[in-house]
């Protein structure tokens, strides 16, 4: 199928005022890792019938282009487990200056020493890894199967490649949380960003997040203590708010969703591997693009894209706590995260 940049529409603005700017896609909900904080030792997988081929996603992504949006960032499940990604890496790179000021990705990195190279060719200029500890046997057990060599390889292709990386850390209390200041200062000395984020309550899992949530502001408290942290007027339209580590070109972002809201200059939507529009991470509303692009072509699509806008929520609803179930039953795999 041809482009459909060419055809600009109406921009993408919600009953909140608020411009879409932003999209991520899930481009599998697969994973070759099962973070504890993530997914369930034994998850169900979408059959693979059901989908977005890469076209669809292609055809999707170019129509928010058309409409507006100018970064999107290609997610999962793990990314570069899809055979055919390197494809519409190369195809959506073909927009970065065009249209998209930004193609990114984020990746476990397990396979990025395979794919490194090809994204930068692609227009790619930084992306995010997960990265929850520099302790192999820590790395280890909550990944469940991770190789810290294997991700720290992946990452060393992607800086020798020339991609600038953002290190994403869950915090996680009793199992990394004394480790965050030495992963900062791994960060300083690597020349990566580093964004800690709190757990959210996304998908069932085979523990109680509760035990494991550590609110970032004690975080943000402890490491104020040893580094000279400055505020960064940077925002991204999302619940990240950054510091500057003094006198290094590392920026520190909390992405801190439960003790902080920050859902009023929200900028983004999300595309999942089947096709489905959410609206917000955290609540259900979602509309079915992939239905209405294969019944109704880019009209069609057109008007799913739209009413899905007139359901974007005005805040998420997270809450963490004893007996709290998950804000949503799916998992952050299959929203993109
Ligand atoms: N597999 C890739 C990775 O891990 O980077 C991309 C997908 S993963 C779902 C995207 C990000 O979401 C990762 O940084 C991961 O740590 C984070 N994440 C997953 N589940 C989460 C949860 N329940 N709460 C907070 N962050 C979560
Ligand atoms: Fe896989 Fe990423 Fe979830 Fe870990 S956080 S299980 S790497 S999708």
């Amino acid at each position: 199928m041809t482009s459909v940049l060419p055809q600009s529409a109406a921009a993408l603005v919600d009953p909140q005022g608020r411009t879409i700017r932003y999209l991520r896609i899930s481009v599998t909900d697969r994973c070759d890792l099962r973070c504890r904080y993530c997914m369930a030792e034994q998850m169900t997988f979408l059959p693979r019938a059901k989908l977005l081929s890469l076209d669809e996603i292609a055809i999707i992504a170019e129509r928010f282009i058309a409409r507006g949006v100018t970064k999107i960032r290609l997610s999962g499940g793990e990314p570069l487990v899809r055979r055919d990604v390197g494809d519409l890496v190369r195809r959506l790179g073909r927009h970065v200056g065009a249209g998209l000021d930004e193609l990114t990705m984020t990746t476990n990195a397990t396979r990025l020493d395979q794919h490194a190279q090809e994204m930068v060719d692609a227009g790619i200029r930084r992306i995010n890894v997960s990265l929850d500890s520099l302790d192999a046997e820590r790395f280890r057990y909550i990944t469940r199967h991770g190789d810290l060599d294997q991700v720290l390889r992946g990452i060393a292709a992607a800086k020798a490649a020339g991609l600038a990386v953002k290190i994403n850390m869950v915090a996680l209390a009793g199992l990394n949380e004394a480790e965050i200041p030495a992963m900062l200062r791994w960060c300083v000395e690597e020349g990566h960003d580093l964004s800690l984020i709190e757990t959210m309550p996304l998908g069932a899992i085979d523990e109680d997040r509760t035990d494991r949530f550590v609110p970032l502001t004690r975080v943000l408290a402890d490491l104020q203590t040893q580094f000279a942290l400055h505020r960064d007027a940077h925002r991204t339209g999302g619940p990240a708010r950054y510091w500057r580590v003094e006198g290094t070109a590392t920026k520190l972002g909390l992405i801190s969703p439960l003790t902080a809201n920050f859902c009023d200059g929200c900028n983004r939507v999300r595309l999942t591997t089947e096709g489905k529009l959410y609206l917000c991470l955290g609540h259900d509303d979602q509309v079915d693009l992939k239905a209405a692009l294969r019944d109704g072509g880019i009209d069609g699509l057109d008007a799913a894209i739209d009413l899905g806008l007139t359901r974007k929520p005005a805040r998420h609803d997270f809450r963490i706590g004893r007996d709290a179930a998950p804000a949503v039953a799916r998992h952050m795999s299959v929203t993109g995260g």
